[in-house]
């Protein structure tokens, strides 16, 4: 095997690229890339990779999620909060519900590449490439925006680092004081019919806290009531743009994808001889990768020997995005194999990619009940096989949106059309988030 470096992976077939026209342009592009300062810190991916330790073990739980896609023009900083704080509302749930320490990742600040089915895409009768998401083109059906732009890796990196600027004060800088429990519940909750439910953990966390408060723990000694920490994920899909930024790290010698804390291989590109699986191999953060219902136990053995060699624990995890009719048939027998190998890994739910549907209205959607069974099955197939269900991946959002139908809110497909703003797969609403926390919540208890 020859030997691994920032750019071997250029010696292998890559899928899902974009074709830009200016090659130069491009090269001017990742050498300023690479000479500008990394996102997140080696050191940083190292705890996030210790929790993730403790999950393949058993010991907690890996909450991930955000947009599908985040975009260049809903770029904001409510928008940026109202994600922050669905994912905080979700962890309570989970941490005081589901008696379980919740290890919380974003699908934010650097979300930006997509995969998608086809190269082009025909409006009456025009055909032009496919959106690919905004680090790579524009959404609008025009000739002009489609074109790949190289200088968009640029304005990706920039947002990056505001999102995460912002991400890093709201964890640090009391948004997440635990005191201010109450202060989450926003708007979105007034009508919910699980209020009251979210009321009263927030009640007896207040409560638990003055307790805490009396015998002499409270936030000047703790850090943990006062702030948390929010760890950042997104698809390396362009691997130019991942490389520039993976550094060696001072300290081990090692080199880091700084781009991000976790990154994950799609389930489009995560072909044993490919590029992804090539450049994953050499980079020392936490890594995931998408699991569809067609891998085969075999090869899944040899791509979890190709990205953890070593067998750590907290090196990998398996999303697994099976669609709910699929799931019950072929998670079990990966489950299986894989603890038989006795290979180390964190097991997570991504349950909606593979419940994707079109509407009778002609949005792409997901149910919300469908959504639901997947999850349920992938905690019953763990417990069947002795195996632990170690996490969730979900696309959300902490917007009012109509994008997933189903919910306490009973969104129906003719309902989708009210407040449809994804640039790329359909998220779950706030509320929706919450009924799906108190579910697993249930589930991690048993
Ligand atoms: C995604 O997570 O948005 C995605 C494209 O998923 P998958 O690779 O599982 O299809
Ligand atoms: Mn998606």
């Amino acid at each position: 095997m020859s030997q691994w470096s920032m750019d071997s992976w250029r010696n292998k077939p890559i899928l899902q690229q974009p074709n830009y026209q200016d090659k130069a342009l491009v090269k001017d592009v990742e050498q300023k890339l690479a000479s500008y300062p990394p996102l997140v810190f080696a050191e940083e991916t190292r705890q996030l990779y210790k929790q993730l330790g403790d999950v393949s073990q058993g010991k907690g739980f890996l909450l991930q999620g955000g947009d599908c896609a985040e975009s260049f023009d809903d770029f904001n900083a409510p928008k940026i909060r109202d994600t922050f704080k669905v994912i905080l509302q979700m962890a309570i749930v989970l941490t005081f519900a589901g008696r379980c320490p919740v290890t919380k990742v974003a699908r934010m600040a650097g979300q930006y590449a997509k995969p998608r089915s086809t190269d082009t895409e025909v409006i009456n009768g025009v055909e032009l490439p496919s959106y690919r998401g905004d680090i790579i083109n524009g959404m609008a059906f025009t000739a002009q925006a489609r074109e790949p732009d190289p200088n968009r890796l640029l304005d990706a990196y920039f947002r990056s680092a505001s999102t995460l600027n912002l991400l890093r004060a709201f964890a640090q800088g009391g948004l997440a004081d635990l005191h201010q429990v109450n202060r989450w519940n926003m708007a979105f909750l007034e009508n919910n019919p699980l209020k009251e439910r979210y009321q009263d953990i927030a009640d007896r966390i207040q409560d638990t806290l003055s307790f805490m408060d009396v015998i002499g723990i409270n936030k000047e000694s703790n850090a943990a009531l006062h702030e948390t920490s929010l760890y950042t994920s997104h698809e390396a899909l362009l691997l130019n743009y991942e490389q520039a930024l993976t550094r060696i790290d001072t300290l081990t010698g090692k080199p880091y994808n700084c781009s991000a804390h976790m990154l994950w291989i799609g389930e489009r590109t995560r072909q044993l001889d490919h590029a992804h699986v090539e450049f994953f191999s050499g980079i020392n953060n936490p890594i995931g990768v998408k699991i569809g219902p067609t891998m085969q136990e075999d090869e899944l053995i040899k791509l979890i020997d190709a990205l953890n060699p070593n067998n750590i624990p907290g090196r990998l995890t398996l999303i697994t995005r099976m669609g709910a009719g699929m799931l019950g048939k072929n998670l079990p027998r990966l489950l299986r194999r894989v603890k038989q190998e006795g290979r180390h890994v964190v097991w997570s739910s991504d349950p909606m990619h593979g419940n994707t549907i079109k509407a009778s209205s002609g949005y792409k959607t997901r149910n919300f009940d469908a959504i639901l069974s997947e999850i349920k099955q992938f905690f019953d197939a763990h417990k069947a096989e002795g195996t632990h269900a170690g996490g969730i991946h979900l696309e959300m959002t902490g917007q009012h949106v109509t994008e997933c139908t189903g919910g306490a809110y009973q969104i129906s497909d003719a309902d989708l059309a009210q407040a449809y703003k994804t640039q790329c797969d359909p998220r779950l609403n706030a509320d929706q988030v919450l009924e799906m926390a108190f579910l697993v919540a249930d589930h991690l208890k048993k």
